[in-house]
Formats: C-alpha cells, sequence, structure tokens
C-alpha cells in the first residue's frame, strides 16, 4: 500500500494546440453540414491520435495517401491536416477541380510562404525530420536546392561539403523542431556562413510546451507524456522529460500506464502529466483519473482541468489567427466568442510599419488579453508587451555572453543615437558610435547596424550599446578567418586606403596590406601618389604573410602587366611610335612610348646634327614621333631615333641593342655598355640635371617595419 500520497501538476499546455482545435473545428463543422452522400478524404491521418482518427472513421472520413488522389470521386472533398501537403497535391487538386478543406496550421503554411519567397539560386536549410510530411510540404516550395539536416551534428558535419561560400543561405525549422537544437544549429550557421538569413519558425506552441516539461521535468520525480507515438511534437515532449527528468513516460491512452513499473508511481512524489498537441481533451482526463487510482492522490479533475483549459482571462496569453488587417488595427481570431482587437500602438513603438505589408490574414499571431469588453463582445490585446519581454530577454543575453545584436538607427538625439532593436530602444553614446568627434552622426539615421550591449538597468529596462564595439569584433572575426585561408599568391580587388612615400596601403576586405614602392611600377621608380589616388581599385596578390602578427605585404607587378612584355607583343624594331618627353638628361632625352616603357633618343638622334643640350630643343611633355632603331629586352632598354625619320638626312641607324640605355639607367650604365657619343662629353655626363627632379632610386626608398 502507498504510504505517501502524491502531487500530481498537470500541464498548462497540455493538449490540442490551436492549430490542432483550429483543423479539428473545421472537419467537425464540415462534418455536420456534409450531405451524407458526399465523402470526406483526409490526405494522411488528421491529428496523431488513434481514438480520435478512429472516432471521425466511423463518421465517414476516410486516410488517402496524396497519390489516391486521381481515383477520388468528382464530388469528393478533400481534407488537408496541419501538416500541409506538398505544392503538387495543391496543383493536382486544383487541376482535377477537386474542392479541399485546408486546414494547414498557419505556422506551417508561413514557412510554405517564406520558402517560397526566396530568390532562385537561394539554397533552403531546413532543420528537420525528411521523413515527415511537413517537412515534404515546406520543401516542395522551393525555387532551388534545399538541404534537410535532422541536427546540428549532421549540419557541421555535411553543410561545408554541400555548399560554396558564394550560396545565398536560408535557415528555417520544422514547426515542432527542438529549441535548444535550434539554438545550437543558428550559433553554428551565423559563425560560419554569416549571411544566412534565419527565419524562426517555430511555433510559440511547440515553444511554450517544450520549456514548460522542461521546468516541470526538473522538478517532479516521474513525468507521464500523453500522445501518438508519431506525433512528432509529443515525441519532443518525451525527450525532453527523459533527460530531465529520472522517471519518465510515454503513453497514448490510460490503459497504458499499467504496463509501467509500479514501482515508478510507489516512489514518485511528485508526478507532471503533459500531453501533444494532438492529444484529446478526454485522453488526458483518463489518464488523470487512472493515475489518482495508482497514486491514491486526492485530485479534483474540475479543478486541474479547469486550470488547463480555462477561458480567457486579463492578462492571458494566447495564440490566435488574423482574421483582418487594416492600417490602423489588426483583428484577431482567438476561437472564442470575443473577437481580438490589436491596435497600432500594441503592435510596435516604430512609427514606419506597415501593418498590411508586415501582417497577412491567416498567420498566426502570438497576444495578450487586456482588456473585455463583453457588451462588444471585443478584448483589447497587445503583441507589443510579449515582444518586449522577449526582446528583452534578447538585451539580456547579448550583455551576458557579449553577443552582436542587430537594430536600426532611429533617432539622433543630443549625445548619441538611438538604435531600436525590435522592441526595445538602445542608447548609444556618440563616442561609441564609430562616427569621428568631428562627424556628423545624422548620416547612421536610418541604418542597419550591429551592436553590443556595454550597460544594462534591468529594473528600468535601459540598455546602453557600442557599435564600434560590435564593428571591431566583426573585423576581429573577420580578420581570423582571413588568416585561415589566405595564401601566399591569392589575388585580390583592393582598394587604395592611404599612399606615402614608401608604397600604398591596400585593403582587402578585413585586412590592409601594403604594397611597396619597388612593387607599384615596372620602369622608373615613381612616387605611389603619382599612379595611383585614394580610393583606386587596383589588382594585389599576397606577397608575404605573416601569420603570428596579422600582417601581409602585397605585391602589384605581374607578368600581365608587365608593361616590356605588353611593349614586346604590340612594338618591334623599325617601328614608328608616338612618343612623350618625360625626362631630359645631358646626353639625351627618355620619350614615354607605353606607360612604364621610355625610350632613349640620344643627343645625336634628337635632330639631324647632334644636340648639345636636349632641353634647348625638347622639353617635357613634347609628343615627338620616332622610329626604333633598337630594342633589348633583357636590359629593358629602347633606343628611338627622330633624326631617322627627318627627309634627306643620312644617318647610321644600326645602332646595336648594346648602345641603348635603360630608362632606369643612369650615366654610369651608359658609360659602361654604350659607345660614348662624341659630342657627350665626360663633364657633360657627370652635369646635374636641372631640369628634372632626382629620380626615386630603390636604394632611396627604406622599407619600414611592417
Ligand atoms: S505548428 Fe504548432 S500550432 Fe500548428 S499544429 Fe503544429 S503544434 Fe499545433
Amino acid at each position: 500500500m502507498r504510504q505517501v500520497m502524491a502531487e500530481i501538476t498537470l500541464a498548462r499546455s497540455s493538449g490540442f494546440c490551436f492549430g490542432v482545435q483550429r483543423a479539428v473545428s473545421l472537419l467537425e463543422s464540415e462534418l455536420d453540414n456534409t450531405a451524407e452522400k458526399k465523402s470526406i478524404y483526409c490526405i494522411g491521418e488528421i491529428i496523431h491520435n488513434k481514438t480520435f482518427n478512429d472516432s471521425i472513421k466511423q463518421r465517414g472520413v476516410k486516410t488517402i495517401e496524396p497519390d489516391e488522389i486521381d481515383s477520388l470521386p468528382y464530388d469528393a472533398i478533400v481534407f488537408i491536416r496541419t501538416h500541409g501537403v506538398t505544392k503538387q497535391v495543391y496543383e493536382r487538386l486544383e487541376n482535377k477541380g477537386i474542392a479541399f478543406i485546408d486546414a494547414t496550421c498557419p505556422f506551417v503554411k508561413k514557412a510554405h510562404r517564406i520558402v517560397e519567397n526566396q530568390p532562385e539560386g537561394t539554397t533552403v536549410i531546413i532543420m528537420g525530420d525528411r521523413n515527415h510530411p511537413e517537412v515534404h510540404g515546406i520543401q516542395s516550395f522551393a525555387k532551388g536546392k534545399v538541404l534537410i539536416f535532422s541536427d546540428c551534428e549532421e549540419m557541421k558535419q555535411r553543410l561545408p561539403a554541400e555548399i560554396n561560400t558564394e550560396e545565398q543561405l536560408v535557415l528555417i525549422a520544422q514547426t515542432t523542431y527542438n529549441i535548444t537544437e535550434w539554438e545550437n544549429c543558428q550559433k553554428f550557421i551565423k559563425y560560419l556562413y554569416t549571411n544566412t538569413r534565419i527565419f524562426d519558425t517555430i511555433c510559440s506552441v511547440t515553444d511554450e510546451r517544450q520549456k514548460e516539461v522542461l521546468s516541470l521535468s526538473k522538478v517532479n520525480d516521474l513525468v507521464v507524456v500523453v500522445g501518438g507515438k508519431s506525433s512528432s511534437n509529443t515525441a519532443k515532449l518525451y525527450r525532453i522529460a527523459a533527460e530531465n527528468c529520472q522517471n519518465a513516460l510515454y503513453i497514448e491512452t490510460a490503459n497504458e500506464l499499467s504496463d509501467a513499473s509500479p514501482h515508478i508511481f510507489k516512489t514518485a512524489k511528485k508526478i507532471a502529466i503533459t500531453a501533444g498537441a494532438s492529444t484529446p481533451c478526454s485522453i488526458i482526463q483518463e489518464v488523470l483519473k487512472t493515475m489518482t487510482d495508482i497514486t491514491n492522490a486526492e485530485l479534483s479533475f474540475a479543478e486541474m482541468l479547469d486550470q488547463s483549459f480555462k477561458t480567457l482571462n486579463t492578462g492571458e496569453r494566447v495564440t490566435g489567427v488574423i482574421s483582418s488587417v487594416s492600417p490602423a488595427e489588426i483583428h484577431v481570431d482567438l476561437g472564442t466568442k470575443h473577437t481580438g482587437i490589436l491596435p497600432y500602438d500594441e503592435i510596435t513603438n516604430d512609427s514606419g510599419v506597415d501593418l498590411e505589408q508586415d501582417y497577412h490574414v491567416g498567420d498566426p499571431i502570438d497576444v495578450v488579453c487586456i482588456k473585455f469588453n463583453d457588451v462588444e463582445g471585443t478584448v483589447l490585446l497587445s503583441k507589443k508587451r510579449i515582444d518586449q519581454s522577449k526582446h528583452w530577454l534578447v538585451i539580456q543575453q547579448a550583455a551576458e555572453d557579449g553577443s552582436t545584436i542587430n537594430g536600426t538607427v532611429r533617432e539622433i538625439i543630443r549625445g548619441g543615437v538611438i538604435v531600436n532593436v525590435q522592441t526595445v530602444k538602445v542608447f548609444v553614446p556618440a563616442s561609441q558610435t564609430g562616427i569621428p568627434r568631428d562627424g556628423n552622426l545624422d548620416q547612421l539615421k536610418g541604418q542597419k547596424v550591429g551592436i553590443k550591449i556595454i550597460e544594462i538597468n534591468d529594473q528600468r529596462k535601459r540598455a546602453v550599446g557600442s557599435i564600434r564595439n560590435a564593428a571591431r569584433s566583426v573585423r576581429k572575426k573577420d580578420t581570423e578567418e582571413f588568416f585561415t585561408t589566405a595564401e601566399v599568391g591569392q589575388r585580390f580587388t583592393g582598394t587604395v586606403r592611404s599612399l606615402t612615400n614608401y608604397g600604398a596601403f591596400v585593403n582587402i576586405g578585413p585586412v590592409d596590406g601594403m604594397v611597396h614602392i619597388t612593387e607599384l611600377s615596372w620602369g622608373r621608380l615613381k612616387p605611389p601618389s603619382e599612379l595611383f589616388a585614394v580610393g583606386d581599385q587596383i589588382e594585389v596578390y599576397i606577397k608575404n604573410i605573416n601569420i603570428e602578427k596579422k600582417r601581409i605585404s602585397l605585391g602589384y607587378k605581374t607578368e600581365e602587366n608587365n608593361p616590356w612584355k605588353i611593349f614586346e607583343d604590340k612594338y618591334k624594331v623599325d617601328d614608328i611610335v608616338d612618343a612623350t618627353i618625360v625626362s631630359l638628361m645631358p646626353f639625351g632625352a627618355f620619350a614615354e612610348i607605353i606607360p612604364g616603357v621610355d625610350g632613349l633618343i640620344h643627343n645625336t638622334q634628337i635632330a639631324a646634327k647632334p644636340v648639345g643640350n636636349p632641353a634647348s630643343v625638347l622639353k617635357l611633355g613634347d609628343k615627338v614621333t620616332a622610329k626604333i632603331t633598337a630594342i633589348d629586352l633583357e636590359k629593358s632598354r629602347v633606343s628611338l631615333s627622330i633624326k631617322a625619320l627627318l627627309d634627306g638626312i643620312e644617318g647610321d641607324f644600326s645602332t646595336s641593342p648594346e648602345d641603348t640605355v635603360s630608362d632606369e639607367a643612369a650615366e654610369p650604365v651608359i658609360e659602361e655598355t654604350a659607345p660614348v657619343a662624341e659630342e657627350v662629353t665626360a663633364a657633360e655626363e657627370s652635369a646635374p640635371i636641372a631640369e628634372e627632379a632626382a629620380p626615386v632610386t630603390e636604394e632611396a626608398v627604406k622599407a619600414p617595419a611592417e
């Protein structure tokens, strides 16, 4: 005989959810109205409960598979259960002209719509049971690739191999998916694939039930879960109970209680009973009664059931279905005699929301009852109050774990800006906006930003955030990611950030790298500011990586942009070219043929007769036409002659490449490699160059420490 009287708690969320209740009501009203000769065909079992299904079978409802649609009589009525069906089933019903009642749960419909509205090329990731009809339905609305993972571990294993980094990803969940697992999945995907759009499609009923069973499991000695064995949401309730309570039972009917070990009931002082979303009230009642008999508990069923299945009261939270939307208010069907009125002010604080665009008839909505008006038969509802407490939890969480949350800058106020994080207003001081002290905060207005919470006041529900810290942490994370994949030789299109005497700093996404001046040009070294302007886009590649210091140096010169290669492909000896005088020397003038390739017009080749000082006949910027008389690609030298083109003047143009002078060469090179023309004296060769500023040489450029 049992010594201790057990205390039994019935979960408040037990029994039919609003989706199932809606489907059952639709079916029952159809059964009441349908003439006897017509038959109702349900695609799959209406709910996962044998007792209920047997009862409607007796009333003439037949269960069929989707592929039996084609053999249905013309006057059949098809009933679509809460799980929904595939897009193809809708098409077949419409093509055959078969009438149907669509009891797809609004939560499931919402998931269909999300998937259907994704642009072509989007990869949809569904977390859920790939064999579940609801998942088949959601999958069928996708335009492109769909990946289905049962849990986070499977996603971690398979996802990297299934997608490429450029793919647009969307993550959604089966409506009854496990909440803890869903949170893990979101964390994983946010970390690795930051551009993923996440839609939380888990229904609030599932959320509430799972949370309630979790807390009951922790304080009871036994949890009894009542529901169909094929019911996905009931199975999840049982799994949570089994993981968190020493004893958990999963039964479909009260009869199965006798199969359990009597020891469990004898020792349990506290027992909780919960039931899946498709468990009828009558079965829960039966289980309660049997439990009382077994445990000798003194229970008032009426009281307990009243607690669980009560009608609406002020302050109660409830899920309804949107029945109409206007710019000023939304009407909500709560499944009771009262019409729910949800005014704009009780939806959001944000004045820029278009209700007709953001809310749709048929969608589920969570609200709290504020005030009943029995005369008018209405109840004033609020969504904002639920959202505010839910959204404040997000702020608290972000303050605790330092995560970044997203919001929109809505107001510029004295000393900073206000960022709306859903319904919570977060103050960001000017010093934390990332805008320089003398900058204009107005540029932030309307922008979507990431913020870190740096201060929180729970009592006053006030939070202070930092856009700067969030940007810094994004940059840090991106930098780390960059260095895990960066390789020498990897190419990027970068943006010139700043220019110095010794090179250009180029931004390639999360990092800046320096291109040394010697890497910027092939010919004579030129100051970087002559080559590029800040903001220019240039092609660069990684020359060196210092992973420890997270630094890179970049290269710019490549074979493709080697001007000597371009020159070689385009020109040959005896070609006539237009060139621009870019430098005047005592021994001749350098003329640019193409950017990076200058040819020397020796004093003897400038005019019909040798010229003593080139500056006496030419000046910088002059355009000249000359003949290529020699090319030495190895030494990067080209010789030009204007004289060769002058009519009636004979000359010796048989200059060998050895006679040519590199555009990089200074006079000593000429002395070594080219015969000195009669006119150029040693004194002239060593004379200072008046017209030109001293050319920039490699030696003159000291590479800064990295
Ligand atoms: S999605 Fe939620 S509300 Fe809809 S039928 Fe399933 S459990 Fe019920």
